[in-house]
């Protein structure tokens, strides 16, 4: 071991590294002036095997300034569309993989700093991020995670002791990042788009190896690599859509290979169901809105798709042709994936051909009717519990509505689930807490003007267990007060 590197536990074993020279630049973080750690995730640490508990030292590591023994610091280089438009050149700007560790498992995990300094990739940037937008992915990460929601998660926050120029002054942090891995759309588009088909391969042998081994002695394997990637982002986007989720910025760097989500810069849940709310400030044409993302996702695939045609089929026809049928095929695994997991937000044990078109039924009962969209699905479950009818009350006008609740309840008539079992699986599907956008900058607000993370913490540990009623915890399910006003979100802060 260097004497320049702490031990913080960890036993990488750096894959990316190793296998994938010319996909990325070594380098290292910046030094930060005055590193603190604020917030170390217990249950993740654990998990990856961190032991160190000197918050010293994991100050020091965590924000870049001094190497972990055993890691091989990298950015890794990417391409992607941004809003349409394909921009060759990106990359980790500001972000650092440290590493790879294996879990108790054997399940791969990249372990990233993102804030840690400029990189080869920065172009005009700063490589630095703020405090707020750690914060904010760090508590959006673990609630989706707590949500049952394929994401990457946040293992620490470290603040750098340094001012970081935005519209204004703000406190400088790194978020530490771990992810299944940050292979992205955009990877594959890097080398497509400059010819290099010979690295394509490269690394969607290293995807296949990492992510779905399962095709690896398929004959069409890189077909199969395709409609596996393909299931993973139609069920992902089916979940995010069943709580209310919408991401912001779904560009092809930021939609990853191993189907986890990623990149929480502007992204929010809503609150009032609408189905083309947007809250990304530079999303006018609400390209990335609530509803439109299963459609962007399959954009997204479809991108994908053309960089690995020449692996697909040596004929150029018969592989356009192959591509074209798995990427069509999103939209009924998304529908599959969207039906169930309506169902069980519904109470419904059976399958019947008209689940899906009930659920939408419902959706659009409640456009323009300013109805919380994550506490009328609670309310239904309560409302089935005491017989009372109280979720009309959330309605402005609940004609619509009560024409579905009859169709629903007919509906649930003709199965034979007990009340109990159909109650104890709507709450299990319909969370109480979601990261409420008043509570997040409430949370970040007390951080970032006062130095006081108790808002934060608290909203971390009501999130943790978002399907189960918690003593005052009253705030934390409720819609923002009026006066909280239209929520506008922001790329790359
Ligand atoms: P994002 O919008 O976060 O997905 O970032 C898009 C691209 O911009 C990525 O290549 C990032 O690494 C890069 N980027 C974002 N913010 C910064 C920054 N402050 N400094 C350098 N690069 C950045
Ligand atoms: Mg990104």
């Amino acid at each position: 071991m260097s004497n320049k590197e702490i031990d913080l536990g960890l036993t990488f074993d750096n894959s990316y590294f190793d296998k994938l020279e010319g996909f990325y630049v070594a380098c290292s973080g910046a030094k930060a002036p005055d590193p603190k750690l604020i917030k170390l995730n217990g249950a993740l640490a654990n998990r990856v095997g961190l032991t160190n508990a000197d918050p010293t030292s994991l100050a020091q590591v965590l924000s870049g300034t001094i190497a972990p023994s055993g890691s091989s610091p990298l950015a890794q280089v990417y391409a992607g569309h941004q809003f349409g438009g394909f921009s060759p050149q990106l990359g980790d700007g500001r972000a650092l993989l440290l590493g790879e560790v294996l879990d108790k498992d054997g399940i791969r995990l990249d372990i990233q700093l993102k804030g840690s300094g400029r990189t080869p990739f920065s172009r005009g940037g700063d490589g630095k991020a703020v405090l707020g937008a750690v914060l904010r992915e760090y508590i959006v990460s673990e609630a989706m995670f707590a949500l049952d929601i394929p994401t990457t998660r946040a293992l620490a926050v470290v603040t750098s002791g340094e001012s970081v120029m935005r519209s204004q002054y703000l406190p400088g942090a790194v978020l530490t990042r771990v992810a299944s891995s940050h292979l992205r759309v955009g990877t594959f588009q890097f080398f497509a788009s400059r010819g290099e088909n010979d690295k394509v391969k490269q690394l969607a042998d290293y995807a296949i190896a990492r992510h779905y081994p399962k095709v690896e002695e398929s004959e069409q394997r890189y077909l199969d690599f395709l409609c596996a990637v393909r299931d993973k982002q139609a069920e992902l986007v089916a979940k995010w859509l069943l709580v209310g989720f919408i991401h912001g910025v779904m560009n092809t760097d930021n939609m990853t290979i191993s189907g986890e989500t990623i990149d929480y810069g502007p992204c929010a849940f809503m609150d009032d169901y609408g189905s083309d709310t947007v809250f990304s400030s530079i999303d006018r044409d609400g390209r990335y809105s609530y509803n439109n993302q299963p459609v962007m996702a399959q954009w997204d695939l479809a991108r994908l798709a053309e960089t690995l045609l020449p692996l697909i089929h040596d004929d150029q026809d018969e592989a356009i042709a192959l591509a074209t049928t798995a990427v069509t095929g999103f939209w009924e695994v998304f529908q599959q994936h969207w039906t169930a997991g309506m169902r069980r937000k519904l109470g419904l044990s059976d399958q019947e051909e008209g689940d899906f078109a009930l659920g939408e039924q419902l959706l659009e009962s409640m456009s323009g009717e300013e109805v919380d969209f994550t506490q009328l699905f609670r309310q239904l479950a309560l409302d089935l519990q005491s017989g009372s009818h109280e979720s009309q009350k959330l309605f402005n006008n609940a004609d619509k509505f009560l024409v579905w609740k009859e169709e629903w309840e007919t509906r649930l008539a003709k199965e034979s689930l007990t009340v109990s079992k159909r109650i104890e699986m709507m709450n299990s599907a319909n969370p109480i807490y979601i990261p409420r956008n008043h509570q997040v900058e409430r949370a970040i607000e007390a951080a970032e003007m006062r130095g006081d993370y108790q808002p934060f913490e608290q909203l971390l540990a009501v999130l943790a267990t978002p399907f189960t009623l918690q003593k005052e915890a009253q705030e934390y399910a409720e819609p923002a007060p009026a006066d909280f006003g239209p929520y506008t979100t922001f790329c790359g802060t």
